[in-house]
């Protein structure tokens, strides 16, 4: 039985004020596995105090100092990949390959920030002003299940760059996560004070951040929904928000791209962390004429994927983090199936042998009618809609006919014209033929997938308040 019964303040791990108590449960089993204690408003309180009195001193530092900090936290973090890497296919479920990349990319993410840094000028001039680029100030990170650390990991070496300081709060999913991520802070040796984290329950802790007058800014990660109570409860005291949202990403296979290559790693692209992505591409937008052939590629594809113990390295889709979750993916499917789009493969049945733990068949509908709520509504599960278009504006017009716009992906033999199209998507991000990351590369998104942007200096400047000097 795993306790975490603790909470990092000031640079020591406590015992949180809160009582409250949520029993740990594994995905894969179904089956307690332990308990976590979570901390409550006090905690939270004490956490900001630790974070503006850290502040004085942080926000002073010079550029190589912080480069010098985040150097030491790259060398503690790629040391502990293995412990980053299997806590997230313990704690949620996440498949060992796609965990192991995380980790991986938490280290690439630091680096990419260091070099950020290590280029970027705090006191640019602009026609006969001086600007100066000062820490936004204390910082409140609240952050999702999926991916938790890496995204710990790239915001708060972003406040360390730009000298806030910060106050993390995980979800309540991912405290096993946050206790090894926040082992590697400590271990970094940053002052005290300069990073915080407090498990907690989002209407607790996260609701405390929102309207504490000491945050000056809120970095969230999560689904737009609670984006939007957030955006609200900081107006009140005027904080800067940058939200990362949900996603219903677009993938558009254009009629010259080749079948073969481009239906696989448009699976992949969709089952992306078993379905539990943000970036993951959703709707699979294909040309009508090819229909039969997509339909073909892609059921014997998935007839190939291995769902199952996370654990295995040839394991595509793992379970769903909750039950909550299990169940959730499961009224969508049946959604699709009352909307009249065609099952291709999958359904509500649980996988054979994988009757315990949150497992969902890797599910395609075909023939879906963007208008369809399994084509608008985001699932976080493996379910994709395969949605027929006649020519290439109207296969545009269907990828920008949704309220999200993360990510996009667009397929072609002719780079140019895959260029011309993703050109004219309303994502903040669109890959060109498969998924790939870039650490430096903003990330954010359009309409109501978010407001502002992540990684490099568009992310660095997130994080930063612009002061004019003139004479
Ligand atoms: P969620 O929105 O339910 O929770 C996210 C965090 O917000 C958690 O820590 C939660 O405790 C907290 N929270 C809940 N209510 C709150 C409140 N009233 N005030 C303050 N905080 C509150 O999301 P989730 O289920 O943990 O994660 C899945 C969602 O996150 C999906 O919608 C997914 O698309 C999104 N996501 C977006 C990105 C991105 O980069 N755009 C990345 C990953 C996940």
């Amino acid at each position: 039985m795993k306790t975490i019964d603790k909470i990092y303040i000031n640079g020591e791990f406590v015992t949180p004020h809160g009582k409250q108590v949520l029993d740990i449960i594994s995905p894969t089993t179904n089956q307690k596995t332990g308990e976590v204690t979570l901390g409550d408003e006090v905690d939270t309180q004490n956490a900001v105090a630790a974070a503006k009195d850290a502040l004085k001193l942080f926000s002073k530092t010079t550029k190589e100092e912080r480069i010098a900090y985040l150097e030491k936290l790259r060398s503690v973090i790629s040391r502990r990949e293995k412990d980053l890497t299997d806590i997230m296919v313990e704690e949620y479920g996440g498949v060992f390959q796609f965990s192991s990349m995380v980790a991986r990319f938490a280290v690439d993410d630091i680096n990419a920030m260091i070099d950020t840094l290590k280029n970027f000028d705090f006191e640019p001039t602009t026609g006969k002003s001086k600007v100066h680029l000062q820490p936004v100030g204390v910082v409140g990170i609240i952050i999702p299940w999926n991916m938790s650390n890496g995204f710990i990991v790239t915001k708060l070496s972003t406040a360390i760059a730009a000298g806030c300081t910060a106050v993390v709060k995980p979800s309540e999913m991912s405290t096993q996560q946050t206790q090894v991520i926040a082992e590697c802070f400590h271990e970094a040796g940053l002052p005290k004070g300069v990073v915080n984290f407090v498990n907690g329950l989002g209407d607790v802790v996260g609701a405390e951040l929102t309207r504490n007058p000491d945050i000056s800014k809120i970095a969230f990660t999560g689904s737009t929904g609670v984006g939007k109570i957030i955006a609200k409860g900081a107006v009140d005291t005027m904080k800067r928000v940058t939200l990362e949202l949900g996603g219903k990403s677009p993938n558009i296979i254009l009629d010259d791209a080749n079948l073969e290559e481009a239906i696989p790693t448009a699976i992949i692209a969709a089952f992306l962390n078993s379905g539990q992505a943000c970036a993951a591409a959703t709707r699979l937008i294909v040309p009508e004429s090819k229909l039969d052939e997509v339909n073909i590629i892609a059921k014997a594809v998935v007839e190939k994927l291995k769902v199952g113990d996370p654990k295995d390295s040839d394991t595509t889709i793992g379970p769903m983090v909750s039950k909550k979750q299990y169940e959730r993916v499961l009224d969508y499917i049946k959604i699709g199936q009352e909307e009249g789009a065609t099952l291709l493969i999958g359904g509500t049945d649980k996988p054979e042998g994988l009757e315990d733990g949150n497992f969902v068949k890797a599910t395609i509908f075909t023939n879906v009618k963007n208008n369809m709520r399994i084509a608008q509504e985001e699932i976080f599960g493996p379910v994709l809609s395969i949605i027929p278009y006649k020519d290439e504006q109207d296969a545009i017009t269907i990828a920008n006919d949704t309220a999200y716009g993360l990510c996009a992906y667009v397929s072609s033999a002719d780079k140019e014209r895959a260029y011309r199209v993703a050109s004219q998507i309303d994502a903040g991000r669109v890959c060109i033929n498969g998924l790939s990351h870039d650490s430096k590369a903003p990330f954010g998104g359009f309409k109501q997938s978010g407001i502002g942007r992540e990684y490099g200096v568009f992310g660095l400047e997130e994080y930063l308040e612009a002061k004019a000097i003139l004479e």
